[in-house]
């Protein structure tokens, strides 16, 4: 892995490490289909005239991935170069495919505990290499927001608007319009002006800053469907008890199907044993509640995961395992 200078000059005296992983952004056709391809980034990332006022170092990361190969070793990985180069940098911004961006952004939001710089995590849905790509603006704006020096937060910089890391959610695999966070207004909007929403940002951490490492934990997604697979999700609470924790996506307001006295009843041992199970709801936009009948899943030890995102509820769950397990050692 090297770090490379991009250009001198800062801008408002900050200075930004991008860390590349990887990504649509920085690929190009190899046999006739996309792949990364080590160096591509950082050649035309020279080419970007706006960033010429800022102080930006480049780290390209040896093994460069398709998001969808990320693993915990990856993320790791990440939390540790930023740990690293904290006190160097005003600012950083993650290069990451659009396919797990949400996942990685979740994961940095909830393991960077005491965060009080920005991390912008951005990439494109069209390769550099392409005129038109959404990347060009993509990184300009993720520059800008990670040179927010009140902006204490994980964030992703996409298609003209800033959204909370752990809020948002790949919505496009064809637009440019690839991420939305629609519990979430975005922090910032960038048009002609841009307007930064600081009222929605978060206030500084009383924490100091003390990321904690994701580990490997066996928590699995289970999403109900009418009329099939609850007897498949309630066999699998009973027979796995290597299970750490379910994320249950639940119906609306967070119903479960109460008439199936077994799926109750699988749900109720698992929590009884340890297991720890966090009811979200499928319906990307709303909350779970405890309205119905149905959805009474506190009294069988279900954790309600509110409006979370999927995506959330896996990296805070692991991350609380992770920070329970290293306060265990
Ligand atoms: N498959 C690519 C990735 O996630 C998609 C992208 O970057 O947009 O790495």
């Amino acid at each position: 892995m090297k770090l490379i200078s991009i250009k001198s000059n800062i801008n408002n005296q900050q200075k930004i490490l991008i860390l590349y992983t990887g990504g649509t952004i920085g690929m190009n056709y190899v046999d006739n289909v996309l792949q990364v391809v080590p160096g591509l980034f950082s050649a035309q990332l020279n080419q970007l005239s706006e960033i010429n006022n800022l102080s930006i170092d480049l780290l390209e990361y040896e093994q460069l991935i398709d998001s969808s190969d990320i693993v915990i070793e990856n993320w790791q990985q990440i939390i540790n170069d930023i740990s690293k180069y904290y006190d160097s940098y005003d600012g950083f911004v993650v290069i990451h495919g659009t396919d797990t961006m949400a996942y990685t952004a979740s994961i940095l939001a909830f393991a960077l505990r005491g965060l009080e710089k920005p991390v912008i995590v951005t990439g494109a849905q069209l390769p550099l290499i392409h005129r038109r790509s959404d990347g060009w603006t993509n990184i300009i704006d993720a520059l800008f927001s990670a040179s927010q020096s009140d902006l204490n937060e994980v964030a992703i910089a996409f298609n003209n608007k800033l959204f909370r890391g752990c809020r948002a959610q790949k919505v496009s695999t064809n637009r440019f319009i690839a991420f939305d966070s629609v519990d979430e207004e975005p922090l910032a909007e960038f048009g002609i002006e841009i307007e930064w929403h600081k009222k929605r940002w978060l206030k500084p951490s009383s924490y100091s800053f003390s990321p904690i490492l994701p580990q490997k934990f066996n928590i699995i997604d289970l999403s109900l469907r009418p009329g099939f697979m609850t007897d498949f999700i309630a066999q699998t609470l009973n027979e796995q008890h290597e299970l750490d924790g379910v994320i249950l996506q639940t119906y609306g307001s967070g119903t479960i199907p109460m008439k199936n006295i077994d799926f109750v009843k699988a749900i109720k041992n698992a929590c009884d044993r340890g297991v720890i199970i966090i009811s979200i709801t499928q319906v990307s936009e709303g909350t779970v509640s405890s309205d119905y009948a149905n959805s009474q899943l506190g009294e069988l030890g279900v954790v309600n995961g509110k409006d979370m995102t999927p995506e959330a509820a896996l990296a805070k769950l692991t991350i609380l395992l992770s920070a329970q397990l290293s306060s265990n050692n």
